[in-house]
């Protein structure tokens, strides 16, 4: 192994692998994403720079793209989240993102076409790479560092939300299904180096297969991925469903009482294959019922059972716990993870500062 400092410039498809993991630890060690939390905050994650509107691009999207902020909205009017208690991340650096993504995959970013096919936005082709940057890669690039500093903030405090990334279609070659970069597969390599540590289970529970961090943990035993998706909808990567653990499809058409009875079973199963330090919730809302994409029948009701059954499985096992909203985005859907927020609190499964945690 060589002793030299590593230069990032001069590194080249020769580096050898031991090379590439001093790097990737050299990058982690030295990034500002784990900041220290006051107590004073509650571990919820959120910038108002998350939201995504500009030109009314965001109109031609079947998404909500500003549902990131309605969510907290409907925190704060709830009297559930004090608006001063939600904790800002930075802004994930080129250097945070080298530590999966490669220097080709970053740079195809700066071509417009390229994040149009991702986000699935096709006028984004025609606009000039810097407004992308700053209207759409911008605000990816805090969510990401939102789901980064989640897992610090959950080490520390047993729990941690954030107020968006979960961009599970993402890998460290390829982004796609509007996830332009792996933030699941970051910070969960953040988590081995900065937390020291080994076993981090994912739950991903958005509707479709969750093939970015399955892709980027395939060889992988630090890593358990429990996924409960359509097969029958995007992205139907059946190289990626060889590397989950435990795969649970639930076909379109898949109703609340179907759907929750699944999921005790699941998480059974997952408690008795492996021993997490660290939960990783994908808590897509895609499944609702009505949502054009998911095509599952999830009511709102079933949503909330969904989230409060993780929170308890992570919880029983006192195992840190950090949930990401990913996909879902009709106008319905950020009052109805508000709302299951609003339950977590309520069941004294998280503390957000409110009354009703006090209560
Ligand atoms: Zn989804």
């Amino acid at each position: 192994m060589s002793t030299a400092p590593v230069n990032p410039a001069s590194v080249s498809s020769s580096t050898s692998a031991s090379d590439a993991e001093t790097l990737r630890r050299g990058r982690i060690l030295s990034s500002k994403l784990y900041f220290d939390v006051p107590l004073t905050k509650v571990p919820i994650i959120y910038s108002s720079s998350y939201d995504i509107a500009f030109l009314g691009m965001e109109k031609l999207h079947p998404f909500d793209s500003s549902k990131w902020g309605r969510i907290c909205r409907f925190l704060i009017l709830d009297g559930a989240l004090e608006k001063n208690h939600i904790v800002e991340p930075l802004e994930a650096s080129k250097d945070d993102l080298l530590v999966v993504h490669s220097e080709s995959y970053l740079n195809s970013l700066k071509t417009s076409l390229n994040v149009a096919v991702i986000i699935e936005v096709p006028p984004v082709a025609l606009l000039p790479n810097c407004l992308v940057q700053q209207k759409v890669l911008y605000p990816f690039r805090k969510q990401v560092g939102g789901t980064i500093l989640a897992a610090k903030l959950a080490k520390e405090r047993g729990w941690a939300i954030n107020v968006g990334g979960g961009f599970h279609h993402c890998s460290a070659g390829k982004g796609g299904g509007f996830c332009a970069y792996a933030d699941i597969s970051l910070c969960i390599h953040y988590a081995f180096i900065r937390l020291n540590i080994s076993r981090v289970m994912i739950i991903d529970l958005d509707a479709h297969q969750g093939n970015g961090h399955e892709l980027d943990f395939s060889n992988d035993r630090r890593v358990y991925i429990l996924d409960m998706y359509n097969p029958g909808i995007y992205p139907s990567d059946f190289e990626a469903r060889r590397y989950i653990d435990q795969k649970v499809e639930v076909v379109s058409g898949t109703t609340t009482n179907e759907y929750l009875t699944k999921l005790d079973e699941a998480l059974k199963v997952a408690g008795r294959m492996f021993d997490p330090e660290l939960v990783v919730y994908n808590a897509g809302t895609d499944i609702l019922d009505g949502d054009p994409l998911g095509r599952l029948k999830i009511s709102p009701e079933g949503v909330t059972s969904r989230d409060e059954k993780v929170f308890r499985f992570a919880r029983e096992k006192k195992i840190p716990l950090i949930m990401l909203t990913s996909g879902g985005y009709m106008k319905s859907s950020a009052k109805v993870i508000a709302d299951s927020i609003v339950n977590l609190s309520r069941k004294c499964l998280i503390d957000t500062g409110s009354s009703h945690s006090r209560g």
